[in-house]
């Protein structure tokens, strides 16, 4: 799209309910987002399997050269996308926010594309010969959060679409221009109905998870919707891909250098103003350095800047939406009730337009309170001092979700040895939360089941069928 006005333009419906979406930095309107309903789901499943057949049909390379001319589409468009995500989701254009975000679409597209997949002979021994190859689905459905609400689009249509799939995508309510400016950007390339974003509600998300027509769900949201989605994709036996929710622990070894580590403890924690689900969001640091380390973070929390997206001098934002701010006020609040050091910020301004929390870091806190124990989703770190290595990987592991963690060393084959000790689907060394298209990423526990990105991600969207003979 040449502007962002004609890039709006191309996603305000004509006809048809809509609602406002509002700018959560200044509470005012961004745009008209569709109101879909349940027909409007029928019609793009249908769609989506009259298209699906023709697609299958071309062959890896064919829908790897147009998933490679969608990336291309994407960074035609890069600005006006980050543009309207940084007014909808809040996220400023730089840090690793708005521009990056678009950026990491065309990445994941280029991976996805470009990723081989062979048939695998299993067995050839001269009597038997098995080969394992990997069918498309049908239609694959998408549904999706609001934090990183085109990237994690990108995440599940990439896949899918070369693997000869259609896809119809149930963006968050929170964060539909987005999502749907994405498609509209990614179908220049793409052959009709093959690829739609129905923009409705919770009901929406209900009947694409239970609709027969859907082979497999991609969802990412909470542990919550989840669990949902696993009971009503039951009557159908719908494969899926769940990441789920996260309370990621990071571990300092006594051995680590706190002014070397904390600019990237930082940006583990508060990447997208901490609405992250692989984000740091317990921070375990041992005694003998516990001190410094809560130094040198608030003095890095204190230099970053906060406010408008479309500032280029802010790198945190407001939280997407007042639920969410709420959910941070109240679990900070108890945190102070009960005695701990809120060692910066933790003192929102009252009766402000925007969702702005400021960057907080809570020292000498228990770990049963509720802001460790609890997803906050926001810009608050709880840090929980320990006195040994097996008193940590004990705290870390004692909660029933388990997508990231991380280990931060000066000596990395130690700082490994924990690593193995922690359930979590990656654990990360010096630093957390860094998704790479080319390597798997799922969550242990309650964070979910099913691997994207890499091979892995690619064969999670095929069945696989086994040729013996
Ligand atoms: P959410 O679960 O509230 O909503 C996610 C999506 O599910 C939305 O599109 C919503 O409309 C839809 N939905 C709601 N109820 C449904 C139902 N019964 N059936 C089908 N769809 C339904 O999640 P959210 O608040 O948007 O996102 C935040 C959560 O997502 C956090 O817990 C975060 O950790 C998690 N998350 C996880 C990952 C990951 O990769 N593991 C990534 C991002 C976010």
């Amino acid at each position: 799209m040449e502007t962002y006005d004609a890039l709006l333009a191309s996603i305000t419906p004509v006809s048809g309910e809509t609602r406002t979406i509002f700018d959560p930095a200044t509470g005012q309107p961004v745009g008209e987002a569709p109101v879909h309903t349940v027909q409007d789901l029928e019609a793009a499943i249908a769609a989506a399997a009259a298209a699906q057949p023709a697609w299958a049909a071309l062959g890896h390379d064919a829908r790897s050269a147009a998933l490679l001319k969608a990336a291309d589409a994407v960074e035609r468009s890069a600005e006006e996308l980050a543009r309207l995500l940084s007014r909808e989701q809040g996220k400023p254009l730089n840090g690793p926010n708005a521009r990056f975000e678009v950026g990491a679409c065309a990445a994941w597209l280029r991976v996805a594309a470009g990723t081989p997949l062979d048939p695998e002979t299993v067995v050839d021994d001269g009597e038997t010969r098995a080969e394992l190859h990997y069918r498309p689905i049908g239609v694959v459905g998408a549904i999706g959060p609001w934090n990183w609400p085109m990237m994690i689009t990108v995440w599940q249509l990439a896949p899918a679409l070369r693997m000869g799939n259609a896809v119809v995508i149930k963006p968050s309510e929170y964060t539909p221009l987005s999502v749907l400016a994405l498609v509209e950007v990614l179908n220049q390339e793409l052959p009709e109905g093959l690829l739609t974003a129905v923009s409705g509600g919770r009901d929406v998300g209900e009947a694409l998870a239970g609709h027969p027509a859907i082979g497999k769900i991609m969802f990412t949201g909470s542990t919550a919707t989840g669990k949902a989605i696993i009971k009503s994709s039951a009557d159908t036996v719908k494969r899926l891909t769940l990441e789920l929710g996260g309370n990621d622990a990071g571990i300092v070894l006594p051995d680590a250098d706190p002014k070397a580590i904390a600019e990237g403890l930082f940006w583990g924690a508060f990447i997208n103003t901490g609405q992250t689900c692989a984000a740091l969001k317990r921070l375990y640091v041992h005694d003998a350095i516990y001190d410094a380390v809560c130094e040198e973070l608030a003095t890095v929390g204190r230099a970053m800047p906060m406010g408008n997206g479309l500032d280029e001098a802010n790198v945190l934002g407001p939280l997407q939406n007042r639920q969410q701010f709420d959910i941070v006020a109240r679990l900070v609040e108890a945190a102070r009730d009960s005695g701990a050091r809120i060692l910066l910020g933790g003192n929102p301004e009252a009766d402000q337009p925007g969702n702005f929390y400021p960057t907080t870091l809570v020292a000498d806190i228990a770990n049963s309170n509720p802001l460790v124990a609890e997803e906050q989703f926001g810009p608050a770190l709880p840090i929980i001092r320990y006195g040994t290595v097996d008193e940590a990987v004990a705290m870390a592991n004692a909660v029933d979700v388990g997508l990231g963690a991380s280990v931060w060393s000066s000596d990395p084959a130690e700082a490994r040895k924990v690593a193995a000790r922690l359930e979590a689907g990656t654990v990360w060394i010096n630093k957390h939360g860094a998704v790479d298209p080319r390597i798997p990423f799922g969550g242990a526990k309650q964070s979910g089941y099913g691997l994207e990105f890499g091979v892995e991600g690619l064969k999670a969207l095929g069945v696989p069928q086994v040729i013996n003979g």
